[in-house]
């Protein structure tokens, strides 16, 4: 009798792309070497669904699909395989090289999103302690960025969801601004098929029809660029229609008259005519979002990645504070975070002004602390640097050396054969990735570094949930983690005994350096993490707060912090506790339709690939899903073009075009054009789109830019 063996256990983890952070299981395949996924129901986010992303990441690593051996590039020539150390001697010699002669600003550091947040802690450690450099920003600039400012403007603190995802569900209607869920994360929908069960309403906001729009009870598609003036109009429908929550904005709210003024100015009417809604939706969209108990507004890229994003943001959060729709149960504005750690990314250092916990570089007691655990003197750390676009811009002028970690800027960074220009003017770039990526293959070094189910971290998800990503394979022969490579050039960098290489311990300095500050993670361990599912911050190293009644409950104070689901129930995170309104007023897009450029670009995101695509396209199911980029033109431009279904098509902008077939349907209006970003070459959307910064954030305008279509004849 045949008896097959028992399957080994799998290794509970979560999946390396987005910020839902699924949880998973990765277990060997029986016989073989190659690790497979299996379903995880217990964790709560996902209850064991996953996306085709997820349930490929295997993939990402098999022999053949990854950097397994340091490059070193010839002068003049290509790069070579080369041995660690003959690697990192040369990054530290030409890095020291340009500190010595040009200053500590001359080397510059960039990090990403997907680094785990103790990757995220060291690298910015290691640009202020070791380079003494201030210019150091990570690629989730371009993400969350003006989502950030505005939570910190209106609410005094920045966690992207400021309630589980589990709330809604419970809540009685949800304005979803500009995300496209349903290919972003589609094991989040059925958040939304369970709130439509329970007899809640969905908004979706979009230019676009798309598979997530199809689903809402009421889909609005502004005109790119005007999502604050739909906001401002929706607050004004509130204020005539009496729907305003006095006693919320009198208990728990500050500049509402400042705000009020502002909103009255944007009739809906000139709403209208700015966003393309008409007026019987927009009232319609009032009447669903007051008339429900309790309502929510999640945003995503869509609204904020512009150059007033943090102004239309806000906009929408003034929505929920007239209307009382924050800081209470189920109701609220959140930010739906895209990568994988851009929640943890931007707590823990790598940001050009913020040191761990959230802290804010420039703030003296901040310093004190953080320096403190770093055992330096504060007045030795360097105040806050240029941001990600800024200093990919600077590369080859005052920047003369840039590191380079988890990110490919070539294909993702706005006005991109600039950002390329800038990279090949750089005197020396050292890249620690997985794969050789589009930037990795302009370096001077490439480091290749352990991935996801390689290594042991945490990452903090679109919740604020802190989670733990399991080593479920050893890396293969001749790979180092990020950990090591920083610790090997800072003790070539003469900093003493170089830095931990245990994820444990650092996350250990991390929770300590985070201590006191806003996203305190000081009563998080991998131990509490791995028993509850992931832990949210804040979470104190201190007792449980008193319980519900206000009375102290011994046992309560006996036990551990147990993290914040929910934030805002009872105050905000500002001064007086009390949310601020910010008077915000629309504002055309840096860049309008002219008769050179006459219709409306915006770019995105599609199911089967992932930012700028670097692991999506090198997994064979994904890329036969998603093999290149598209034009998605409504049939009247279309047909006043002459171009067909699959016709090749350029779209120009003033800073460049990008070639792509197109694809004719009338999900998407007239007067726009779209096109996913996750491909190199001469369908690289990010030519075209306009680094104009938000004067906040610093996030560019990638949602919006005026082209014109060029039908290319005979392709
Ligand atoms: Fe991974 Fe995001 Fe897909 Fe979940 S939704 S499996 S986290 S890519």
């Amino acid at each position: 009798m045949n008896v097959s063996p028992a399957a080994p256990p799998a290794v509970p983890t979560h999946c390396p792309y987005c910020a839902l952070q699924c949880g998973m299981g990765l277990r060997q395949r029986p016989g073989g070497e190659a690790l497979e996924v299996v379903e995880r129901p217990g964790f709560p986010v996902n209850r064991g669904a996953l996306c085709g992303k997820g349930r490929t990441a295997p993939d990402l690593l098999a022999p053949g699909t990854r950097l397994t051996r340091p490059l070193v590039r010839r002068p003049g020539r290509g790069l070579r395989p080369a041995g660690w150390d003959e690697a990192l001697d040369r990054i530290a010699h030409v890095l020291s090289g340009s500190r010595d002669a040009h200053g500590a600003d001359a080397v510059a550091v960039f990090g990403g999103g997907c680094l785990t947040n103790e990757k995220a802690y060291a690298l910015g450690k290691f640009a202020r302690v070791v380079l003494g450099t201030s210019q150091i920003d990570y690629n989730g600039r371009f993400c969350m960025s003006s989502a950030a400012a505005a939570h910190q403007r209106a609410f005094g603190l920045d966690r992207g969801l400021p309630f589980p995802l589990d709330d809604i569900p419970h809540t009685g209607c949800l304005i979803l601004v500009g995300s496209n869920l349903a290919e972003t994360m589609p094991p989040a929908l059925r958040y939304l098929t369970q709130l439509r069960a329970n007899g809640g309403k969905l908004i979706v906001v979009d230019p676009r029809r798309t598979r997530t729009a199809e689903q809402a009870d009421l889909h609005l598609a502004p005109r790119p660029g005007t999502d604050l003036a739909l906001a401002l109009g929706l607050l004004h429908l509130v204020v005539a229609e009496g729907r305003l929550d006095e006693e919320f904005i009198a208990a728990r709210t500050s500049g509402w008259p400042e705000a009020r003024a502002s909103v009255m100015a944007h009739w809906p009417e000139l709403v209208e005519r700015i966003t393309g809604v008409p007026l019987p939706a927009l009232r319609e969209a009032v009447a669903l979002f007051c008339d429900a108990p309790a309502s929510m507004v999640l945003t995503a890229r869509g609204p904020e990645q512009h150059s007033k994003g943090t102004d239309t943001v806000g906009a929408w959060v003034n929505l929920c504070l007239a209307t009382g729709r924050a800081g209470r149960p189920f109701s609220g504005y959140g930010c739906l975070t895209g990568q994988g750690n851009g929640q943890g990314g931007r707590e823990h250092g790598q940001k050009a002004d913020q040191l761990p916990g959230y802290r804010k570089l420039d703030d003296p007691a901040a310093r004190a602390h953080v320096a403190a655990v770093w055992s330096v003197d504060p007045d030795a750390l360097p105040g806050p640097g240029r941001s990600a676009y800024e200093l990919l811009d600077a590369l080859g002028g005052d920047v003369k050396s840039l590191l380079l970690m988890g990110s490919n800027p070539v294909v993702s960074a706005p006005h991109a054969s600039r950002i390329t220009e800038r990279i090949g003017a750089l005197d020396f770039l050292a890249v620690a990735d997985v794969v050789l990526s589009e930037t990795a293959r302009l370096a001077d070094v490439v480091l290749p570094v352990t991935q996801w189910a390689e290594e042991t971290g945490t990452t903090t998800n679109l919740e604020g949930r802190v989670i733990l990503r399991r080593q479920a394979a050893d890396p293969p022969p001749g790979v180092r983690s990020d950990l090591e490579v920083l610790h090997g050039l800072a003790v070539r960098l003469g900093h003493g005994d170089g830095f931990p290489t245990d994820p444990q311990q650092v996350f250990g300095e991390l929770a300590r350096a985070s201590a006191g500050g806003p996203a305190d993670y000081s009563g998080i361990s991998y131990r509490r993490i791995a028993e509850e599912d992931g832990v949210f911050w804040p979470c104190p190293d201190a007792p449980a707060p008193d319980s519900e009644d206000g009375a102290s409950d011994a046992r309560a104070a006996a036990a551990p912090h147990p993290g914040t689901p929910r934030l805002f129930l009872d105050r905000f995170a500002t001064d007086d506790g009390r949310a601020r309104f910010v008077p915000v007023a629309h504002r055309p897009a840096a860049e309008e339709p002219d008769a050179d450029f006459p219709v409306l670009l915006t770019t995105g995101r599609v199911l089967a690939q992932y930012q700028s695509g670097a692991q999506t396209r090198r997994v064979t199911e994904l890329n036969a899903a998603a093999p290149g980029p598209f034009v998605q033109v409504h049939p009247l431009p279309a047909d006043r073009l002459g171009v067909s279904e699959g016709d090749a098509v350029a779209v120009v902008s003033r800073r460049g075009r990008a070639v792509a077939p197109a694809r004719i349907g009338t999900d998407i209006r007239p007067d726009t054009v779209f096109m996913p970003f996750h491909w190199p070459g001469e369908g690289r959307a990010n030519t075209v789109t306009n680094p104009a910064l938000d004067p906040v954030s610093r996030m560019p305008e990638f949602k919006v830019c005026a082209v014109r279509l060029e039908p290319l004849d005979g392709r």
